[in-house]
């Protein structure tokens, strides 16, 4: 198989390669208060037969990929809350699975990858805090040096995580979008390849795997997925994935995806009713998919349009209600971020059909932000002296 970039705008066609990263035709008038201008996609070249391996659809081989355990995620469904919702097709794609606990890692192995194979050893990125402590982990196993930028307010987990795994690590002043500009100019003056998300085009191409993965097993594509959207990287990974599927004559439509923001980080899903991007200072406690201007709007809206998906918006209330719900309802605790998806797919199952595979894509462990998953609970103040004094406890367990 062979591949080339196209620009999701102009349409020019490009040679895959170290050295580029956006359209440069594009991006030169690029605003910093607009998502990014030219981004690049990932064109296959020629078809595939249905025994396909994943690796036959990513622009570098599989030798050059670390053998850690990335993707190949399960995919279960939550019987007791499939019989209390009255949604037998429910779905969790546990992405909480992965090497370091998140979504991410789909994206940095393959920037890892694409790093060994141009005979590279640095990577440099920008982060909310999980792209951070994902590509500091898998470069570790690839013996690759990391450089990470974070806001301030990163959780400390997410921060302790990438120490870990060994990174050299800068707190900025300010927030995610200073530390992406901090993390450019870093690049450009330091050499190496830069992972910024949406910015390095192998973001949303290693992204695109999740669907890959759906409709195998599922042995079709869902109807219904519902992710968790801040840049817009993830939701372009996955129409990405389902768009490769139907080139290949593979499957026959493109389900619906639902993108799911919280109410005070909601830019894409204000861009889908009024058509144009604003910067509006983010605040969620979600942080992962906090961002005043999402990096891959333009091309998630696009695709939103195209294909009819739908946005729906959730407050941080109904995030960690959701994900206190979720924990104790499954057995799966998600961090705030994660648990959005559950939280829009409980706002609108009203115009859900009942039938339907419905597919949430869990992208990140609860255990990488304890301090706002604790708003969700009471943490017993007291110590008992006795067992006595607690024999009449009620267990009230939610729903
Ligand atoms: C990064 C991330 C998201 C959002 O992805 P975008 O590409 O920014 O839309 C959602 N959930 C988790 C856990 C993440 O780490």
């Amino acid at each position: 198989m062979k591949y080339h970039y196209i620009c999701t705008d102009c349409k020019t066609e490009y040679e895959l390669g170290p050295a580029l990263m956006v359209c440069p035709d594009c991006a030169r008038s690029q605003d910093r208060d607009q998502p990014l201008s030219g981004i690049l996609e990932v064109v296959l070249e020629g078809g595939i037969g249905h025994d396909f391996d994943f690796h036959d659809l990513l622009p570098v081989e599989k030798e050059f990929f670390p053998l850690v355990p990335v993707g190949g995620t399960s995919l279960w469904g939550p019987d007791k809350l499939r019989l209390e919702l009255g949604f037998p097709n429910l779905y969790f794609k546990d992405d909480t699975g992965n090497l370091t606990g998140s979504f991410k890692d789909r994206a940095s192995i393959l920037v890892s990858a694409f790093v060994r194979k141009y005979g590279l050893r640095d990577i440099a990125l920008a982060s909310t805090g999980n792209a951070a402590s994902s590509m500091a982990g898998v470069g570790a196993a690839a013996g690759q040096r990391v450089t990470v930028f974070l806001p301030k307010t990163v959780p400390r987990a997410k921060i302790v995580q990438t120490l870990q795994y060994g990174a050299r690590v800068y707190k900025v002043e300010g927030n995610y979008d200073l530390a992406y500009e901090f993390s450019l100019e870093y690049s450009r003056r330091k050499g190496g390849l830069n992972r910024n998300t949406a910015y390095n085009p192998l973001t949303i191409e290693g992204k695109k795997t999740v669907s890959l993965e759906l409709y195998r097993q599922l042995s079709k594509p869902p109807d219904t997925v519902f992710v968790p959207t801040g840049d817009g990287c993830i939701l372009s990974g996955v129409y990405k994935g389902f768009k490769d599927l139907l080139a290949l004559g593979l499957i026959e439509t493109i389900p619906r995806v639902y993108a799911v923001q919280a109410e005070n980080s909601a830019a894409i899903a204000r861009a889908f009713h009024t058509g144009r991007f604003e910067r509006i200072p983010a605040e969620t406690l979600a942080d992962s998919i906090s961002v005043d201007v999402p990096k891959s709007g333009l091309h998630a809206l696009k695709q939103l349009k195209q294909y009819q998906g739908r946005v729906v918006t959730v407050s941080d209330q109904e995030i960690i209600k959701a994900q206190a719900d979720l924990s104790a309802c499954s057995g799966l605790f998600a961090e705030p971020a994660a648990a959005a998806a559950f939280a829009g797919f409980l706002k609108v199952r009203a115009e859900l059909d009942r039938e339907a595979q419905i597919v949430l894509l869990i992208t990140g462990s609860g255990l990488k932000d304890i301090d706002n998953a604790l708003k969700g609970v009471s943490v017993p103040e007291t110590t008992i002296s006795s067992v006595e004094e607690i024999m009449d406890d009620r267990f009230d367990h939610r729903p």
